[in-house]
């Protein structure tokens, strides 16, 4: 018998974590961290503490109490939960966005932790681009579809479309069948062709664990493609006669990639924080930074130049020639949307500067319809919604049972009733 327990993502966005047991071993899917600024214990000024960070995240709930997982120096207080391996223990990543892998430093490290190329290329740049303190993954690199057996599982990795390269989703073969994890996906970005392959693979599975990010906040627009965030890019650019200032997400970096090239069709010189400009060098991209130096040659030729300011450097603004020439396009950067508290207060320092703010952005998150469209291809026996608001607006295809994750709870893959 095979079962599955949710220790995150129920009833959020993010903070993925499923494990699935079989026979004493076990396979933990994404190890994410809960990220939802303006909520919790820890928000604003108030952080874990340094040095604490697991045991203050352990002691509050937001980190799973999953008994030997955890790197021994780092359970501080936190006594009664046995750390360490128990030597049949993997774990399997689907991509770099901090609510899928945010935990996965705080890992025994002797506990095998499996991603793809892409995923370990983006975790090592970070690392060696960053400074971050505390403990960092050291991730196995996973082909696709080439199987890793471990203990009685058979575990596939599929490449899926998501705004990050190396986004998968996995098989994980059971003695009850298949459980299929869509990791995060779309059908809307780049490599549609990625998902739809991904689904017919896994179709008839035993259980699908599927993300439902989108059923969340009553969605109602309609999807822009990546390829309408890039031309609307470069069209607001090429009409804005002075400064633009944007906002990309960096870890999407094909769509940076997009933009520098637009950037540089249109004559003008994208510069970026320097964090950020160091760990697109260590992506193979070559970026400018922004400096005091700098500042001189943007306030005199403002229509030469793109810029990049996180949240900190917004009162710089006070010093760029902003104003009705000048244009803020938000394409999924910081603030990442309106649940952040950050993204009123843009508003409000671009309405006191006169500037006009550009949402050109698109989600990283299948649509409803295409979520609709890829259960139906799938039609797994089990659907597990997770990693939404408002999970039980994913409907199941005729024929599925849906079960609604309780967190914690132990769902039995060999019944037929949750
Ligand atoms: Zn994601």
């Amino acid at each position: 018998m095979a079962t599955v327990r949710f220790y995150g993502g129920v009833g959020v966005i993010g903070s993925s974590k499923i494990l699935i047991e079989q026979g004493g071993w076990r396979v933990l899917l994404d190890f994410g961290l809960d990220f939802s600024p303006g909520t919790g214990l820890f928000r604003g000024a108030v952080g874990p503490r340094p040095g604490h960070e697991l045991s203050d995240r352990l002691k509050t709930q937001m980190a799973p109490r999953i008994p030997f997982l955890y790197r021994p120096e780092l359970m501080g207080a936190v006594g009664d939960l046995p750390s360490g391996t128990d030597g049949r223990t993997a774990v399997f990543i689907t991509h770099a966005h901090i609510d899928h892998i945010g935990l996965a430093g705080d890992i025994d490290p002797r506990i095998p932790i499996w991603a793809s190329a892409d995923t370990a290329r983006i975790m090592n740049a970070l690392k060696s681009s960053q400074e971050l303190q505390g403990p960092w993954p050291e991730l196995q690199v996973m082909a696709a579809e080439t199987p890793v057996s471990f203990g009685p599982f058979r575990v596939v990795r599929y490449d899926v479309d998501h705004d990050i390269v190396g986004a998968s989703g996995y098989g994980v073969e059971t003695e009850d069948g298949v459980v299929a994890f869509s990791g995060d996906l779309r059908l809307h970005g780049r490599h549609p062709e990625k998902t739809w392959h991904f689904a017919q693979k896994v179709q008839g599975a035993r259980a699908l664990v599927m993300e439902g990010t989108t059923l969340s906040f009553g969605f109602q627009e309609a999807v822009r493609t990546e390829g309408q965030v890039d031309r609307d890019f470069a069209r607001i650019v090429g009409m804005t006669p002075g400064l633009v200032l944007a906002t990309v997400y960096p870890r999407n970096i094909e769509r940076v990639a997009v933009f520098m090239q637009v950037a540089e069709d249109l004559h003008r010189e994208f510069l970026w924080p320097r964090p950020m400009a160091r760990f697109f060098q260590a992506m193979g991209l070559k970026a400018e930074v922004w400096d005091a130096d700098r500042l001189e040659g943007v306030n005199k030729h403002p229509e030469r130049y793109i810029m990049q300011l996180s949240p900190p450097d917004w009162p710089m603004m006070l010093d760029l020639p902003l104003g009705p020439g000048a244009a803020f396009i938000h394409a999924n950067g910081e603030p990442l949307g309106a649940f952040d508290p950050h993204w009123t207060l843009l508003q409000d320092w671009l309405a006191a500067l006169h500037t006009g703010f550009w949402p050109i952005g698109t989600g990283g998150h299948a649509s409803p319809d295409g979520i609709r469209q890829l259960l139906e291809t799938i039609r797994p026996d089990i659907l597990f919604p997770l990693h939404s608001r408002e999970p039980d607006r994913m409907l199941p295809p005729p024929g599925t049972a849906r079960w609604l994750p309780e967190k914690n709870r132990v769902y039995d893959l060999s019944l037929n009733e949750s």
